[in-house]
């Protein structure tokens, strides 16, 4: 996607400090509107903290976060929710004793208060998730795992965002309610909603984003077409580790076993690559 003079997010260079340590440098990103992108990075590499700076929980202490053509660093996310953002954090955050049906009112009430869309909303989330509609007024600590995010999914969208964020929607989920989650994202996302992706699940992610952003040690280290690096293993292993590419395929003839000096070399070459 080319890009435009008014994206709906626009990060330009921010810095983010947990008390005295820094754990977003200089980070970049942009997503035109209507786009899905992924923001993939090992472990610490600083992806929920851009989520969260872009949400408002957390302030940067320079760079400039612009949302809608809004200025949106520093924020209160109260504030950031009215511009247009949904934040679906990691681990749910839903309010146990509440009802289902209670959780979906507050996730419209934060940021649009208008009693008669909040309804209309309602019955468009229970149409999309008929198991919320059987749960209406269960506790949602009493949920299951894939209900408890289906209604994490609902929420967010109760404020029919602009920009969604989403971050590690698999966390603990069998991988059929992970894939139906991820199905309802990618359908609010055709309807125009951008999305921004964390996921653990570096394929799943690559293959329904277009773009996607590599965080390493709170930089970021490249970006790129999702397809592109989706057909490049070699790519998803140097810049995400072994464990993110897929399974070797089974080899047809077996092969020469690797000399000492090869498993040198490849490794020597993986070194580089991730060294900045
Ligand atoms: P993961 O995939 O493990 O969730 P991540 O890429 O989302 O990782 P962050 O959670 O953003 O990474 O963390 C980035 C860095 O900031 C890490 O080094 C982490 O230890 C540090 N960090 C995160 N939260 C805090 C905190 N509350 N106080 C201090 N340091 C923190």
């Amino acid at each position: 996607m080319p890009e435009s003079p008014d994206p709906i997010l626009d990060v330009d260079s921010i810095d983010v400090f947990y008390g005295p340590i820094q754990a977003l440098r200089g980070v970049s990103l942009r997503l035109e509107r209507g786009e899905m992108v992924a923001l993939l990075g090992v472990n610490g590499a600083g992806k929920t903290t851009t989520l969260r700076a872009i949400s408002g929980l957390l302030s940067p202490s320079s760079g400039r976060i612009v949302i809608d053509g809004n200025e949106a660093a520093g924020l209160p996310a109260n504030r950031v929710v009215r511009l247009g953002v949904a934040h679906l954090p990691e681990g749910r955050e839903l309010f146990p004793e509440m009802s289902v049906i209670e959780n979906l009112h507050l996730g419209h009430w934060v940021a649009r208060q208008d009693k008669a869309r909040q309804k209309e909303l309602t019955d468009q989330m229970m149409d999309l998730f008929p198991r919320l509609r059987e749960r209406a007024t269960q506790a949602s600590g009493t949920l299951s795992g894939g209900e408890q995010q289906m209604l994490a999914v609902a929420r967010a969208l109760m404020s029919e965002p602009k920009l969604l964020l989403v971050d590690e929607l698999s966390l603990g989920l069998a991988p059929i309610v992970v894939r139906q989650l991820f199905e309802t994202i990618k359908e609010v996302n055709r309807l125009g909603t951008a999305v921004l992706l964390v996921e653990q699940f570096v394929h799943l992610a690559l293959e329904y984003t277009s773009r996607a952003y590599v965080l390493a040690r709170g930089e970021v280290e490249m970006e790129g077409n999702s397809k592109e690096l989706l057909a490049s293993p070699d790519l998803i292993a140097a810049y995400l580790g072994s464990e993110a590419a897929p399974p070797p395929k089974p080899r047809r003839a077996p092969r020469k076993p690797a000399t000492a000096s090869a498993a040198r070399r490849s490794s020597a070459a993986r070194g580089r690559k991730t060294a900045r």
